[in-house]
């Protein structure tokens, strides 16, 4: 996947100049498995050039991979395979510490994109270290994966940290409610409702799949026209409110309240709970 245009700023689209930017991209390199990795992984690769980022997380996610990272590994084999991958996950971080040092020094600024379990270890090794670092301006772009963080990482505590690590203001953090059966991201805005995409048509169901009015709690679903490939009909187990209009900001169109949960019985899915489960077990 390439986009063919030039670095911007993703909050005004304005243009960047040549080497004003680095990028911290938390996605693992999932080209075999994760369609919504894929797409992030897509973005990244497509705008920004190689010197200008680090991944997180520079390991193929192949499917072996998942399966022996989720506790099924067989034999001696496939434990070293577990072992090498803890190994290289510490030494990116590592590296990303490295690169955030020479990117301050440089004044450039600095984003963040990915799941956020994968941002979680370079503020742990900075918490360890002692290290803070005052990045002005730009942010971070999470995609979801919060059910995956072993404790009780929030997307208000989270912020908190990158407020506290790295100088990015809690406005400039921003998570994207994104699934791979839902052909676009839901993105927030600077007070963190998820403002709908005008092409996609949201529903909030109840427990009989009858469609809720505005303000009441029940599970997401939508109809997706993007989707050509199969019915574009999604309903999730994720427990959400819909309401009309943002009550913060002027965007047009209806919103999902920051507070998205998975409703009481539905399990943890999709590629960012694949993947923090894995990287959890690493
Ligand atoms: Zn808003």
């Amino acid at each position: 996947m390439k986009f063919l245009i030039p670095p911007f700023d993703p909050e005004t689209f304005a243009p960047l100049r040549e080497n004003e930017v680095g990028v911290i991209g938390s996605i693992p390199n999932c080209s075999k498995t994760m369609h919504t990795s894929r797409m992030g992984e897509g973005v990244i690769e497509g705008i920004w050039k190689e010197h200008e980022k680090v991944w997180l997380v520079d390991l193929p996610v192949t499917t072996d991979l998942m399966r022996i990272s989720l506790g099924k590994a067989k034999g001696i084999k496939e434990r070293i395979i577990l072992k090498v991958s803890a190994l290289s996950q510490k030494a990116y971080v590592s590296k990303c510490i490295k690169y955030l040092k020479k990117w301050e020094k440089e004044e450039k600024k600095v984003i963040f994109l990915g799941f956020p379990f994968g941002i979680e270890p370079i503020i742990s090794r900075m918490e360890k270290k002692r290290i803070k670092f005052n990045f002005d301006g730009f942010g971070v772009y999470t995609v979801g994966g919060w059910k995956s963080f072993i404790g009780s990482v929030t997307p208000a505590t989270f912020r908190k940290k990158m407020v506290e690590y790295f100088g990015i203001s809690e406005e400039c953090c921003k998570d994207w409610y994104m699934m791979s059966e839902m052909s676009a991201g839901i993105p927030e805005c600077k007070y963190h409702y998820k403002h709908i995409p005008y092409f996609l048509q949201p529903y909030v169901l109840d427990e009989e799949m009858n469609p809720l009015p505005y303000g009441k709690w029940g599970k997401f679903a939508c109809l997706d026209p993007l989707a050509n490939s199969y019915p574009g009909f999604i309903s999730t187990g994720d427990r959400v409110k819909l309401l009309e209009h943002c009550p913060e900001c002027d965007k047009p169109g209806p919103v999902l309240t920051p507070d998205i949960s998975r409703m009481l019985g539905a399990g943890a899915k999709g590629c960012s709970a694949a993947i923090g489960k894995a990287l959890e077990e690493m």
